[in-house]
């Protein structure tokens, strides 16, 4: 299915691209795929004291880690500067704007003062009474158009049918409609998203943490995980389903069905949907794009990755959490020491399993829990009884995945040293 639809992302190339931006893209580009239109990529790049090529080479890669293309080339709004001088001067022309002094360049819209009502395909009818708004500035004294002016030209040169962004941007849309008509131009739909609050109500920004894309990337996020949390922040296809594929979403998606309410960004929940992709791959996949990640393709880091698989749900959860087996050195926590590896008891048990690990050639999971359950039996004692200290003595904590497919991914030499160390050390481990 192809349509006239034409959406754009717009995004300043001052900062890092954050979270709200992303969510911006991601409802222009979903919508534009549902329609089979097009969606553009738009560097509104004029404020040349804030913009910076790093940004908006980030801003690209970041579209292109996330999977969402766009189509055509990116449009740079310094590379049209002649473009809004041209439409100024028409709008001098006929009376509808003027310059603000001779000795510069500066041009001011004269607003007409009445009030704007638009539809907005989110929140339904707005009302502005322009007669409150001073006459806009849309070139500025170096000659360089205003957010406002350089909009509304690319809008409609680029024949954007649909304007989906910020609910900040709510208070530009009647200056801009006002511009559209001032050139009798057809002004586009609007669909203003709702704000993205932190868990304490207030807008989403640093003050929550970490909310630029770049460090959601670094923590280790799938792109679909991301997009898929994203989705559901002022979305949702009814029902109670929460896992999309992009293409499911793609196909679901509907401008009708994004919030009028603000969403509230939840790490929690984020983590979560990022966790159900890490299952949801292939473990061929998954092996590849963890050892990607980390920049370690060895057999045995690959055993880790998928020792851990069902329970990290980022990349840097493993790096966290699986430090007894990237590392030598084991860091004991001193509940779980205190818990599992305080009585004497446990030590004499710790020396018969010992023995029975010392003679066991095969490290294979079956086969250790057989040599575990065998000592327990042999000690008359339950095998939680064994499997508990063993857990402490080989991780230093008392949760981990299944001990016995940890001893044969740790291997053969470091559980017996780890084990013969904490024999040696008992009653001192606490502190090491
Ligand atoms: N450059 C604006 C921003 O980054 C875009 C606003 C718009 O989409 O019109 O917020």
């Amino acid at each position: 299915m192809t349509s006239n639809i034409k959406v754009r992302f717009a995004p300043s190339p001052t900062g890092h691209l954050h979270i709200g931006g992303v969510r911006t893209a991601l409802f222009n580009y979903l919508y534009a795929r549902n329609q089979g239109g097009q969606f553009f990529l738009r560097m509104e790049d004029t404020d040349r004291e804030r913009s910076e090529q790093v940004y908006a080479d980030e801003i690209i890669s970041s579209m292109k880690w996330l999977g969402l293309e766009w189509d055509g080339d990116v449009e740079h709004q310094t590379s049209r500067v002649k473009r809004y001088q041209e439409v100024a001067s028409k709008l001098m022309a006929e009376g509808k704007a003027y310059r603000v002094d001779d000795a510069t360049q500066a041009v001011k819209y004269k607003m007409v003062k009445e009030s704007v009502v638009f539809h907005d395909v989110i929140k339904g009818a707005i009302q502005f009474d322009a007669s409150l708004f001073d006459d806009l500035v849309i070139i500025k004294s170096d000659g360089i158009p205003t957010y406002n002016f350089a909009c509304v030209v690319d809008d409609h040169d680029m024949e954007i049918t649909h304007v989906i962004r910020g609910e900040d941007h709510i208070s530009n849309t009647p200056r801009q409609i006002a511009v559209f008509k001032a050139l009798g131009w057809q002004p586009p739909k609007y669909a203003h998203l709702p704000l993205i609050m932190g868990s304490d109500g207030t807008p989403l920004s640093k003050r929550h943490g970490a909310v630029s894309l770049k460090a959601f990337e670094e923590e280790g996020y799938l792109p679909e995980g991301i997009l898929n949390y994203l989705a559901l922040l002022g979305w949702g296809p009814g029902g109670n389903q929460e896992f999309f594929t992009k293409d499911e979403l793609v196909k679901k998606f509907s401008l009708k069905r994004v919030n009028t309410t603000a969403a509230t960004f939840d790490i929690d929940k984020m983590r979560f949907i990022n966790a159900c992709h890490l299952k949801k791959v292939s473990k061929e996949e998954y092996l590849q794009r963890g050892a990607a990640f980390f920049g370690n393709s060895s057999e045995e880091f690959k055993r880790i990755l998928l020792l851990f698989r069902e329970r990290i749900k980022t990349w840097n959860d493993l790096a966290r959490e699986a430090n007894y087996c990237l590392e030598e050195k084991v860091t004991f926590d001193p509940a779980a020491v205190g818990k599992y590896l305080s009585d004497p008891e446990t030590l004499k048990r710790l020396k018969i399993v010992l023995v029975a690990l010392e003679n066991t050639a095969d490290f294979t999971a079956k086969n250790l829990e057989s040599v575990v359950r065998d000592s327990a039996a042999k000690l008359a004692i339950d095998a939680a009884g064994l499997i508990h200290p063993i857990r402490v003595a080989i991780t230093g904590f008392s949760v981990s995945p299944g001990l016995f497919d940890l001893m044969e991914v740790l291997g053969r030499a470091r559980v017996l040293a780890r084990l013969g160390s904490v024999i040696q050390n008992f009653g001192k481990l606490q502190s090491s």
